[in-house]
């Protein structure tokens, strides 16, 4: 794959060295991390170590952190309606939630409610507002709340700290999906106000195939999905994934060190991009531009543009980008971010994805743009409606 640039790390971020390390390291370990003797104490010490980094990135006590197989399963765990009186019973979500979050957990579809977007991209807080009164005043039982720190297409961030206190005046529980902002963004989990916050690794430099769910000290995590053995405190069953545990530790240590610098460095990377695409084709449209933003987020259209025709394009000419989410990706359907956000189909259908990361350079944004400028002057010939 040499020469080829890869700008679709909001899709998954590539093994960072120190993850690949760890693992290789890790697979050398044969105990089951269960196990009693030397060979299973080692493995153990391996997914400890994993566990403190990965509370540090947020924040975390170490024994708040229960290891799961993904962003998805730990987002299918937070969202349990309460087996006691005081547990909650209706869920809220914001309409650009990821899909493993809208799916909705183990709330039955007439418990969950979708909470709207404004045309920034950012969850409507009012909206919240009146709908946890409503409940109240409905005497429908505790709400839980979930909200995304950073959304997976446009990068806008939400304000969490904002939601987190309207919840809890009301009552209720938030939880956070911070697949996207952690690493990029700071994400304490005392500091967001969050009761339960989801990771994933190969977001941040991780393998795929793991995740975590964090919980705040005096939350109670829900009840597990995944039954059977002991392990994870009884939280998630199963054998642990040792090498991919020790690997999210080593992403998380490297992803949280120098947040700043390395936010700093990819904001202006972004805005180099972003202000090479205005330039390139007029009436250049940036999703979410009004709001704070993640700094390696681009989500763009141009008028009349075809997502899929940019991608396959680009892919040709050896650039890797999206056509909005990656899970969504493979079916040509609207984006549900950009449709809550009000934005018409036309132009949510041309919506290209560019998200950037820690190996992302200037010299890959130059040549994106030169790229981009040769795409878009010959689908101009084909389609002179395409500039507008
Ligand atoms: N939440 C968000 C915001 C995401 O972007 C993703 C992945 O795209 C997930 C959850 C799911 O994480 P995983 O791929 O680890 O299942």
């Amino acid at each position: 794959m040499a020469d080829r640039v890869y700008l679709d790390w909001n899709a998954t971020a590539p093994l960072r060295p120190q993850a690949r390390e760890a693992m290789v390291a890790a697979f050398a370990e044969v105990g089951n991390p269960s196990s009693v003797h030397a060979e299973g104490r080692a493995a153990r010490r391996l997914i400890d170590d994993a566990r403190r980094r990965v509370a540090a990135l947020v924040g975390a006590q170490p024994g708040d952190v229960v290891f799961s197989s993904g962003g998805t399963e730990a987002n299918a765990l937070a969202l349990a309606p309460g087996t006691r009186a005081d547990g909650p019973r209706v869920l809220l979500v914001s309409a650009i939630e990821h899909p493993s979050v809208l799916a909705g957990g183990r709330f039955k579809p007439d418990a969950i409610i979708a909470i709207p977007v404004g045309a920034d991209g950012r969850a409507d807080l009012d909206a919240l507002v009146r709908q946890l009164a409503a409940l109240m005043r409905e005497g429908r039982g505790r709400a839980l709340v979930s909200l995304m720190q950073a959304n997976n297409e446009t990068g806008v961030v939400q304000p969490i700290v904002e939601a987190a206190a309207i919840v809890h005046q009301a009552g209720g529980l938030l939880h956070v999906d911070a697949v996207q902002a952690a690493g990029k963004i700071p994400c304490d989990i005392k500091a967001l106000g969050a009761d339960l916050l989801t990771l994933s690794a190969h977001k941040i430099g991780g393998p795929k195939g793991v995740g975590a769910l964090v919980r705040r000290a005096d939350t109670a995590m829900p009840d597990p999905l995944i039954k059977g053995g002991g392990q994870e405190r009884g939280a998630r069953a199963g054998t642990e994934n040792v090498a991919g545990i020790a690997g999210f530790g080593a992403a998380a240590a490297a992803a949280g060190h120098d947040l700043d610098a390395e936010h700093r460095r990819l904001a202006a990377l972004r805005d180099r991009l972003e202000a090479g695409l205005k330039a390139a084709v007029a009436g250049t449209m940036v999703f979410g531009a009004g709001a704070e933003r993640l700094p390696n987020t681009t989500l763009f259209a141009v008028a009349g543009g075809k997502a899929e025709t940019a991608v396959i394009g680009l892919d040709l000419d050896g650039f890797a980008v999206s056509s909005g989410a990656a899970c969504s990706s493979g079916k040509v359907a609207a984006s549900h971010v950009l449709a809550a956000m009000g934005v018409p189909p036309a132009l949510a259908r041309g919506a290209v994805r560019v998200s950037l990361g820690y190996a992302t350079q200037e010299a890959d944004i130059d040549r994106f743009l030169s790229a981009w400028i040769r795409l878009a002057q010959s689908l101009l010939k084909e389609r002179p409606g395409i500039a507008a």
